[in-house]
């Protein structure tokens, strides 16, 4: 946070400075983009091949072919979810939260990816409807389903409260992972990243720029659905912070479940569109050595 009072004046010209105006920077005109009417081709007439329910301050895993389509429903009430994507073969490339948020923006919609980390930096998943897109910007700058936040944690909650509390989205992801995995959660952890907050509404308070939230506008039956690029593992975490309107990292907030469903296309159009997962980044790792 910015000094309420600086300790330097400013300068004659100091209007002038702040009156520059900003460039965007990372442009996305260079990037291809999602082919979303392919996707919809793909998924007319879909199958369902399976579905996850995430309790309420639980994490569940999820397995999602590259070429299929996954879909984080709203079930019983308001709640938020803190999802993680890794590759199913390789757990180092995982979801990118801040570079998805350099190129996309605080909130993602239809059409944005979601980014794998270095060095493979390609499209992990791709969203292709939101029942949600109506909210778009509220008074406050908020909007929903955002790649700002990092997730709720054990460790930030032991330096602001002075205890910390388990069944946050950090500890639920490293469970559920660690299950999976066969070995204790702080071996494993490390593998849980930033995340997308799906449902969930924030943005950044106009007079100090802290990041904050508001209780989401998600209601049951609302979706938030993705194309998968490449094999993935997803992780979605019910967050304790359940319509994340008040308190979280504690049991107070009233928590919901939430449903991942997985869909699989039906017919060939993605093979006839001649569709692959996307490469890894191209850049060679020289480093300009
Ligand atoms: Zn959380």
């Amino acid at each position: 946070m910015k000094l309420a009072a600086p300790r330097h004046s400013a300068p004659t010209d100091a209007a002038a400075r702040r009156a520059v105006e900003p460039v965007v920077c990372y442009p996305v005109d260079t990037l291809p983009p999602a082919d979303l009417p392919l996707y919809a081709r793909a998924r007319e007439g879909a199958r369902k091949t399976g579905e996850v329910r995430v309790p309420a301050r639980e994490g569940r895993l999820f397995e999602v072919p590259a070429g299929t389509f996954f879909r984080i429903v709203s079930v019983e009430g308001p709640q938020v979810g803190d999802l993680n994507l890794w590759n199913a073969a390789d757990l180092s490339e995982r979801f990118y939260a801040g570079k998805t948020r350099a190129l996309h923006g605080t909130h993602v919609g239809p059409g944005d990816r979601l980014w794998s980390s270095f060095p493979t930096l390609r499209p992990m998943a791709t969203v292709v409807d939101d029942t949600l897109d109506w909210y778009g910007y509220d008074d406050f700058g908020g909007g929903v389903h955002d790649v700002i936040g990092t997730r709720c944690d054990p460790y930030t909650a032991m330096l602001l409260q002075g205890e910390p509390y388990h069944h946050c989205c950090h500890s639920n992801l490293a469970r559920a992972l660690a299950e999976r995995m066969g070995a204790p959660p702080r071996e494993i952890e490390a593998h849980v990243h930033d995340v997308l907050n799906v449902f969930m509404c924030t943005g950044f308070t106009r007079d100090t720029q802290q990041y904050f939230m508001k209780e989401t506008p998600v209601r049951p039956g609302d979706h938030l659905e993705f194309f998968a690029e490449i094999d993935l593992i997803g992780g979605l975490s019910a967050c304790p912070g359940g319509a994340c309107g008040d308190a979280h990292s504690s049991d107070t907030a009233p928590c919901h479940p939430l449903l991942v469903e997985l869909y699989e296309p039906t017919n060939d159009a993605l093979a006839e569109a001649g569709w692959t997962p996307p490469p890894p980044n191209a850049y060679d790792r020289s480093h300009g050595t």
